[in-house]
């Protein structure tokens, strides 16, 4: 037997007898869970979490054992699904190869992640840096942005969320920034297009578009165009409500940006890498950013991993300066090599297309159809795998299921039924959002679908 056959026997065997394999069973995970675990934007005395024992695919398993469709991704980010066979392996591969490398080194998997990602970002976009997660892609952007055009200030729009920390929570328009809200760092809200709720009282996606590009022009004149640094935008605002921008709002900020000297930031974590039935939603309105931050689909969450991806003018800042700015983990091998698997099985299996197809084919006739059929619904909207269901208690008043930033006993029952009938959904304030895997059946979007029709139903009458 050879050297390298008696490493992979003794690989093998303690991948299968390792007595560190937690299996304490779901009464026990729970039980500590609440003895020691902190949980992220929430009070933690009333939490109950679900146990997740086990998935595959497009479903996941609870403590009780009960098998449920993930309509979720989790929190948007298991896009080729759960425990693909291929990502799992690279990572085993890896880990067993050489787990961990510092980032000053250059490392295969790290070299290859960067490459692939740089064949689908848009335009001149083909310089990558590594950061841990989504808020830390955006930290980074924004100082990189600052550092090249030497201007303080940052604009981004109220309905989006960028990430928890400090510069990221102060961009998020969304509630979670009130309590973090420190007011002083440079950063400015605006209104993004939402013509369901036009802040410009528009009724055509042609007259938000231009609104909305009016009212971020005069934003601009009155902050003082020589003090921005950067437009800081979701592509497709994702958890704010999937509100896909009207064509020619992007491409409209892309050039207010150029006239004015300013970066273009496009925050690509959650609408990124085939969830929008695009590698990247900016595509859809064919814009190029200067920075495009990504994080979540890269490699489907497996392991944490998020980056910057930036154009020529900006590295070349960077050239013979120095940046300010690392971390101890930036392209980790174990979150690049699934970056790695990720990205070559979404190219081979026509991942992106398949998404695209589930978008036009089954989700949008499937949802408008229950728009027919349920008052609650005030409007279904999305593209890809990537779909929001605005529910509200009055048609004509539009009035929320749900107030902003809060929930209801309507939208709890709702997601009560989703769950009991075997589906996950996303639920976010008075919306209902179906973001499932990307490898996800048409079949399963159909059952997922007629679950959440249902729940609707039985919520309606019980109300
Ligand atoms: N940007 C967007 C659009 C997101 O949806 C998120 C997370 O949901 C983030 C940034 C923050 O990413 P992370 O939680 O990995 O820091």
């Amino acid at each position: 037997m050879s050297d390298t056959a008696t490493t992979d026997t003794a690989m093998s065997e303690l991948l299968t007898t390792s007595p560190d394999f937690v299996d304490i069973g779901a009464e026990r995970t729970h039980e500590l869970d609440r003895r020691h675990v902190f949980h992220s934007w929430s009070a933690q005395a009333s939490l109950d979490p679900m146990v997740i024992t086990r998935a595959e695919g497009s479903h996941i398993w609870d403590g009780a054992g009960n098998r449920l469709l993930d309509f979720t991704s989790q929190l948007v980010f298991t896009n080729l699904g759960h425990q693909h066979p291929r990502i799992v392996a690279a990572i085993q591969e890896q880990a067993a190869h050489l787990c961990t490398v510092a980032p000053q080194h250059a490392n295969a998997a790290r070299s290859e992640a960067a490459r692939l990602i740089s064949t689908h970002t848009p335009g001149d976009l083909d310089r990558v840096f590594f950061t841990n997660g989504g808020a830390d892609a955006n930290e980074h952007a924004v100082r990189m942005a600052r550092l090249h055009t030497g201007r303080p200030k940052v604009l981004s729009t109220y309905r989006s969320y960028h990430g928890g920390t400090q510069l990221a929570i102060n961009m998020t328009g969304d509630p979670r920034r009130w309590a973090n809200d420190q007011g002083s760092t440079g950063t400015v809200h605006f209104f993004g297009p939402f013509l369901y709720r036009s802040p410009f009282h528009a009724t055509t996606s042609e007259e938000e578009c231009e609104r909305a590009l009016e009212h971020l022009a005069q934003v601009i004149a009155l902050e003082g165009p020589s003090t921005i640094a950067a437009v800081v935008l979701e592509s497709i605002p994702g958890t704010a409500g999937i509100m896909v921008p009207p064509a020619g709002y992007l491409s409209g900020v892309r050039e207010l940006c150029d006239r004015h000297g300013i970066m273009l930031v496009a925050d690509e974590v959650m609408s990124g890498f085939g969830r929008a039935g695009r590698w990247f939603a900016c595509e859809l309105d064919g814009v190029v950013p200067d920075l495009l931050t990504f994080a979540k689909g890269v490699n489907s969450g497996y392991v944490p991993l998020g980056g910057v991806a930036m154009s020529e003018a900006v590295a070349a800042t960077f050239a013979d300066r120095a940046y300010p700015g690392g971390l101890t983990y930036s392209g980790h091998p174990l979150a690049c090599a699934a970056a790695v698997a990720t990205i070559r099985t979404m190219e081979d299996d026509r991942v992106v297309e398949h998404a695209a197809a589930l978008g036009d084919e089954v989700f949008r006739p499937g949802l408008e159809a229950l728009l027919e059929d349920h008052a609650w619904i005030g409007e279904v909207r999305g593209t890809g795998a990537f779909w929001a269901i605005e529910l509200v208690s009055d048609r004509e008043t539009r009035e929320p299921l749900a107030p902003y930033g809060g929930s209801s006993p309507q939208m709890a029952a709702i997601i009560a039924g989703c769950k009991r009938r075997g589906m996950l959904p996303f639920a976010n304030f008075n919306r209902i959002h179906l973001v499932p895997p990307l490898t996800t059946s048409a079949d399963e979007v159909r059952e997922a679908i007629a679950v959440l029709g249902e729940a609707l139903a039985e919520a309606a009458a019980a109300s």
